[in-house]
């Protein structure tokens, strides 16, 4: 019987995870273990290495604007849910700021 026995890291939403398919770690990681579909999992992943710095904000976002995040407004309000959004309106700032102070500073 399928009954709810584990959270989901990123959108807190309860899900089932089946306990038989623990037995078989060792070989093989789900992603059943952090999340309750495939893109929160993917989400994770992408949190993860962005805190461990492995990307850089506009890479996390480029690799979040992949995944299908059109539930994100369902999502229980956390710290992952604020991220995400944060990065995916994170802007490059333009580099010609730096040229726009030099012409004022010259004048
Ligand atoms: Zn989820």
């Amino acid at each position: 019987m399928a009954y709810l026995n584990a959270t989901c890291e990123i959108c807190g939403k309860k899900y089932h995870r089946c306990d038989t398919c623990d037995k078989y770690h060792d070989k093989f990681v789900s992603w059943k273990m952090y999340a309750d579909c495939e893109d929160h999992f993917h989400v994770f992943t992408i949190l993860r290495n962005l805190f461990l710095n492995y990307l850089s904000k506009s890479e996390a976002k480029q690799a979040l604007q992949k995944l299908d995040l059109s539930d994100i407004d369902s999502w229980e309000d956390n710290e992952n849910k604020k991220l995400v959004k944060e990065l995916l309106s994170y802007n490059n700032r333009p580099t010609n700021n730096t040229n726009r102070q030099k012409y004022y500073k010259k004048k």
